[in-house]
């Protein structure tokens, strides 16, 4: 069968640090995801909002465990993981070269793939905010992607996701302002273009941006002080 089948998310006990011997930055967190839910992540600057997203590919020290849609992380082959699960972190990195190349590294798609993909992520913000004239797969992208604002690279990553088909989908919003514009079609994309099947994690900066997540967390130092639904909270 193919894995994996769900976004589920189960995690136990699980604490984080940066180095083996370095201080904890998670503490003891457990919390359950059920396939597709949308789940909003909240807390202050430090209270460990990206080192759990960190903590959850396994790319800084854990202890406890994570179960993604019924295996054990611990168990599995961490490029395996990391191709399952799209982090869209507060910067993205891109790979310099075509727009082609970002989404599909490994030409393993045919181009109606990857223009669909552009479109469901909100394409057309990206266009209108580049004075390039039109963006197709073979416009440029500079080393890192300094040619792109922050914004255009979370819908360029945003893109290589919906492409990569994962079905759990992390994304650390980014902290600097991002236009009107671009935050649009960003959520627009989360809502409407996902299937219902995939999980979606969103750390806000904004409040209306998980207004209608269907849970909410809000981390302080590292612990979990509250997860449920916005209207219990
Ligand atoms: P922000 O809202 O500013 O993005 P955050 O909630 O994402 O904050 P984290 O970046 O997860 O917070 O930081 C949690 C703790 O981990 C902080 O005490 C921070 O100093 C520490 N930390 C973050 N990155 C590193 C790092 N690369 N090395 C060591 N400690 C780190
Ligand atoms: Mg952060």
């Amino acid at each position: 069968a193919y894995w994996p089948a769900s976004g589920s998310l189960v995690v136990k006990n699980l604490s984080a640090r940066y180095s083996q011997t370095g201080p904890k930055v998670l503490h003891d967190i457990s919390f359950e995801i059920k396939p597709g839910e949308r789940v909003g992540i909240v807390g202050r600057t430090g209270s460990g909002k990206s080192s759990l997203t960190l903590a959850l590919l396994r790319c800084i020290f854990t202890e406890g465990s994570v179960f993604y849609d019924g295996l054990k992380t611990s168990d599995l082959n961490l490029d395996a993981l990391r191709s399952k699960v799209t982090i869209i972190p507060q910067i993205p990195e891109l790979l310099s070269g075509s727009l082609r190349h970002n989404l599909d590294p490994f030409d393993q798609y045919d181009d109606a793939t990857l223009n669909d993909a552009l479109r469901a992520a909100g394409l057309f913000a990206l266009q209108a905010d580049m004075d390039e004239g039109n963006i197709t797969l073979d416009t440029g992208i500079a080393s890192g992607g300094g040619n792109l604002s922050v914004g255009q690279r979370q819908i360029l990553a945003l893109a290589r996701a919906i492409v990569r088909g994962s079905k759990l989908l992390i994304l650390d919003e980014a902290t600097s302002a991002i236009d009107h514009k671009t935050d649009t079609a960003i959520q627009m994309s989360l809502r409407h273009e996902l299937g219902r099947d995939t999980t979606v994690i969103t750390i806000a900066h904004r409040l209306h941006t998980i207004m209608d997540a269907d849970k909410i967390m809000v981390l302080d130092a590292g612990r979990i002080a509250e997860f449920d639904s916005p209207a219990n909270l």
